[in-house]
């Protein structure tokens, strides 16, 4: 079968030809329907060997959806044809966190070298893909592969931030989201669709500030240091309660922080390597910091049906198996709006 590989570190991922895996005991064969192209990607690729920690060759793929293909022994409960999301942060299913399902804190993940699907396993920039469990399937129904894929990790990541900061996003409160790409322009839209705070986003392309108004926010200012002082202004001086960085930098970090009321919540969520004070003296009162990591099985079945009751429109750009190298360019050079996604 085919498959979009990162083989050797720094250079860009290629499409090759590899066997077909079967499925083992307990696993589930996926023809692909879609996988979705994520910054993360692009971020561990440019990792210099002694960081890269992921595996060579590494089939690129952390946003998965297929139709189920083949049972593995011992697999019940699931229809050969079915329509299925792949849910990522895979964990050892055991534990007391997994036993919530939230995997994607698995305490034992580590212990047990139990590795997401595009990031150290075989990911779904395939023709087919392996599934370590039943587990980790969660039905599409209705929703369309394509349109709905990236929502296993560009939809999860945001929901699950949101949902940590609900209680703070009341009627006349506002969110601030840093950086309107995958993860960012879904993010307006779910805290559009379950808060009725008002909605600023930010980001450093003028094509994304459009964007980012066309999917629901209410304003859209230049990422750049003034932006404290707009988002201010636009709140009669009291500031943001809670932010969303989908960038995390040195600089929306600083940013961030300088745009924040009391109380709030700064949630850092890209991976970005910047760092903050923290203390009495050094950012607002009782503000919160977080830095969530994906998100919970069972978020991923609400932000599925979020996208059923059309709360979520994910925007795409569609690309061959054969074409992915160009997606991962254009992604890359920022040149995408929204989400790329892999039809094999
Ligand atoms: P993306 O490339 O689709 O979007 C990034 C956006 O940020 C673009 O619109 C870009 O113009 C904007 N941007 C860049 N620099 C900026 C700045 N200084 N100020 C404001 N905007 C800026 O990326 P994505 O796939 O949406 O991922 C976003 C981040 O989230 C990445 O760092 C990714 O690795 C991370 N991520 C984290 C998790 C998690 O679990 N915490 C999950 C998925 C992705
Ligand atoms: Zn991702």
């Amino acid at each position: 079968m085919k498959a979009l590989q990162y083989r050797t570190i720094g250079q860009p991922p290629e499409v090759v030809e590899i066997e077909t895996p079967e499925p083992g005991p307990g696993q589930v064969r996926l023809k692909v329907t879609a996988a979705g192209v994520c910054h993360s990607d692009s971020f561990i690729m440019s990792l210099p060997e002694e960081q890269y920690i992921y595996g060579l060759p590494l089939t690129l793929g952390h946003e998965g959806a297929g139709v189920v293909d083949k049972l593995g022994e011992g697999v019940e409960y699931l229809e050969l044809g079915t329509s299925v999301a792949v849910y990522g942060p895979w964990g050892c299913g055991l534990c007391y966190e997994c036993a919530q399902g939230r995997e994607n804190y698995c305490v034992n993940a580590a212990k047990y070298g139990i590795l997401p699907p595009g990031l150290g396993s075989p990911g779904a920039m395939a023709e087919y893909m392996i599934v370590n469990s039943p587990r980790h399937l969660v039905p599409l129904g209705d929703l369309d592969p394509v349109k709905n894929v990236s929502l296993t990790d560009a939809g999860l990541t945001p929901y699950h931030a949101i949902k940590g900061s609900l209680e703070k996003l009341h009627a006349g409160a506002t969110a601030v989201v840093i950086g309107v790409g995958g993860l960012g322009h879904v993010a307006i839209q779910i805290l559009r669709s379950m808060t009725s705070a008002r909605v600023i986003a930010l980001d450093v392309s003028e094509e994304k500030l459009t964007f980012a108004t066309d999917v629901g926010a209410h304003q859209a200012f230049p990422s750049e240091p003034g932006a404290a002082v707009a988002v201010r202004e636009a709140t009669n001086g009291e500031g943001a309660n809670v932010v969303f960085d989908f960038v995390a930098n040195q600089a929306t970090m600083d940013l961030g922080q300088a745009m924040m009321r009391a109380q709030g919540d700064q949630v850092l969520v890209g991976v970005g390597a910047g760092t903050l004070p923290v203390g009495l003296m050094a950012a607002p009162y009782e503000t919160s910091i977080r830095s969530p990591y994906w998100g919970s099985r069972s978020e991923l079945y609400e932000v599925l049906d979020l996208a059923r009751g059309s709360g979520i429109d994910v925007h795409t750009e569609v690309f061959s198996l054969d074409n992915a190298p160009e997606a991962y360019e254009k992604l890359h050079n920022n040149q995408l709006l929204g989400r790329a996604v892999i039809v094999p």
